[in-house]
């Protein structure tokens, strides 16, 4: 494992318990708790407890215990918040990713809510869509 907590990091700050947060969960691997900017009542993160910038570093038990926690979340915010949720990660700063830390947002959705999540894209041609599709067979 590459990467060891980080004392500037907040979602490592979070995970220890020396930054505030509003935590929904937490179990031995992941800390759930609340966006603090949310996009509605009930935006949660779920973060992995051990400092990991990328998904390309999470090892396979951090992963799994990630989407559990995730679908636990999502299961609840269902319950309490809103009848939908979206999940989000971006994983890289060109995909936006804000905070080095690995993070997933269950984001509540409502209908004719104003969350823009700018989808789809641009249509692709089959071909590109074989390519890219045969680019992802293996490594
Ligand atoms: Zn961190």
């Amino acid at each position: 494992m590459p990467e060891s907590p980080s004392a500037t990091c907040l979602f490592c700050e979070i995970s220890r318990d020396s930054a505030e947060a509003s935590i929904a969960a937490s179990d031995e691997l992941t800390v759930a708790f609340m966006d603090a900017y949310p996009v509605a009542p009930g935006h949660v993160l779920i973060v992995p407890r051990r400092h990991v910038s990328s998904l390309d570093d999470l090892g396979p038990d951090e992963g799994a215990a990630l989407w559990d926690m995730t679908q636990v979340m999502a299961r609840r915010v269902k319950a309490k918040h809103a009848p939908a949720v979206n999940l989000h990660l971006s994983d890289g700063a060109e995909a936006e990713q804000d905070i080095a830390h690995v993070h997933m947002h269950v984001v509540p959705r409502h209908r004719d809510d104003a969350v823009a999540i700018e989808l789809p894209g641009t249509r692709a041609t089959r071909d590109e869509l074989d390519r890219a599709a045969a680019s992802l067979a293996d490594d």
